[in-house]
């Protein structure tokens, strides 16, 4: 792995060393409860719904992510993903594992990455991230999913929901729990759209964790 050999720079600060450097990693903002119970969003007291989510058919039981995602965390996620730095996934698993209760399912699957994009990366991210916190919490970790069409586009919040709407299917009998795992949170419609094909393929409940999360300013 190339990583190996680079000279180690914080990906966050530049700074020499780690790759996340200890000061850059304590400094991450952590998602503190209050949280809403559904989609996870922070909310100044614990609620069922919240503004975010209220109204909306999402699929997934419960969502939760680690830290907020600010410009420290997009330099870490794209360090992560874009440069092949695949060993920060295993410091952006322990921060999940850190902040997120372990979920109580059978199995843990990941959103795929479209073909192209995974061509270009040779791996894909979510997938590691899935790995690495199957085996930190004794559960098997199952490719359940596939994309129906690629073309995972970037851009609105509305050009998200529209562009993964039955985007995904599943190649397999889903167990009855399962929580599916994702790099980053935005509006929500990339984890409702998998825990939706999860659920016709057999899941009662599907939960979603991902690294990070897109926060509303309030
Ligand atoms: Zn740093
Ligand atoms: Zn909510």
């Amino acid at each position: 792995m190339l990583d190996l050999l680079l000279p180690q720079r914080c990906v966050v600060c530049g700074s020499g060393g780690r790759q996340l450097c200890s000061g850059c990693r304590e400094e991450l903002p952590r998602i503190e409860p209050p949280l809403c119970a559904r989609c996870g969003a922070p909310t100044a007291w614990l609620v069922e719904r919240c503004r975010e989510c209220a109204g909306r058919r999402l699929g997934f039981a419960t969502a939760r992510a680690a830290v907020g995602y600010d410009e420290r965390v997009r330099r870490l996620v794209h360090a992560w993903k874009e440069r092949g730095l695949r060993r920060l996934a295993v410091e952006v698993a322990a921060l999940v594992v850190e902040r997120v209760p372990p979920p109580e399912v059978d199995a843990v699957t990941f959103v795929p990455s479209d073909p192209a994009r995974r061509l270009k990366r040779g791996h894909n991210p979510a997938e590691r991230l899935a790995r690495e916190l199957a085996a930190a919490w004794k559960l098997p970790c199952l490719p359940l999913l596939e994309r129906t069409r690629g073309g995972r586009q970037r851009g609105s919040s509305a050009t998200e929901r529209r562009s993964v709407r039955g985007a995904f299917r599943a190649t397999a009998t889903a167990p009855r729990t399962v929580v599916v795992i994702d790099d980053v949170y935005t509006t929500g419609a990339t984890a409702a759209a998998t825990a939706t094909a999860l659920r016709a393929s057999g899941a009662r409940r599907v939960e979603a964790i991902t690294f990070a999360r897109a926060l509303r300013r309030s």
